[in-house]
């Protein structure tokens, strides 16, 4: 008897569900394709990256900009962590400074903590290749997606990076030193370098 009020049961529901397309919930995550899940998950610990090897850098230097950039940082992690939520992806980044769960993004933050270590200088200029590297992802990020709150973020963390290029530029400029883009194209970089700062919208 238990069996067959199962059977009526699911047979029920299966009926039910077939008849009411309308009314079947699909789960948020699916929503998503695999690569703008990857994408998210990548993109939440390089924003990461980039805010724990300025700290370092502060810690070593003492300079102001790094402290402020890692700020800007961590807006851009919480906007990134925000889309996590949305689609209910569990986020990768772990609450440890320079601990990553993405390998290429722990031997990123192993070699450009070692350079930032060598001098003042280097650190400008970590920051700066950090910045090339994240315009460089974000433009492919945008490539993989028609998603307009995905674009919003993407385009938000772009103007952020173009804005800490710049800090970044200027401080080697006045350093002596000069930096050449290793990810984005020439061409963009001068654009970037010969616009003015941005607003944002954090
Ligand atoms: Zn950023
Ligand atoms: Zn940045």
């Amino acid at each position: 008897m238990k069996k067959l009020m199962l059977l009526v049961l699911v047979f029920l529901t299966v009926s039910s569900c077939s008849n009411n397309d309308n009314d079947v919930i699909t789960p948020s995550t699916s929503i998503l394709s695999q690569e703008e899940i990857d994408d998210l998950l990548f993109l939440r610990e390089e924003e990461k990256l980039a805010r724990d090897v300025y700290l370092f850098s502060y810690d070593k230097y003492g300079e102001m900009i790094f402290n402020s950039i890692s700020q800007s940082e961590q807006q851009h992690m919480n906007s990134v962590l925000t889309l996590l939520n949305t689609y209910e992806i569990s986020d990768p980044a772990s609450t440890e400074r320079g601990v990553f769960t993405n390998q290429t993004l722990q031997n990123l933050y192993n070699d450009l903590t070692t350079q930032s270590k060598i001098s003042l200088v280097e650190a400008l200029k970590v920051g700066a290749t950090i910045e090339d590297l994240d315009l460089n992802d974000i433009h492919e990020d945008k490539s993989n997606t028609t998603r307009e709150d995905l674009i919003n973020v993407y385009e938000k963390l772009s103007c952020g990076s173009r804005n800490h290029l710049r800090i970044y530029i200027d401080q080697l400029l006045l350093n002596g030193e000069n930096y050449l883009p290793q990810y984005i194209s020439l061409t963009e970089f001068t654009e970037i370098m010969n616009s003015d700062s941005e607003i944002c919208g954090f």
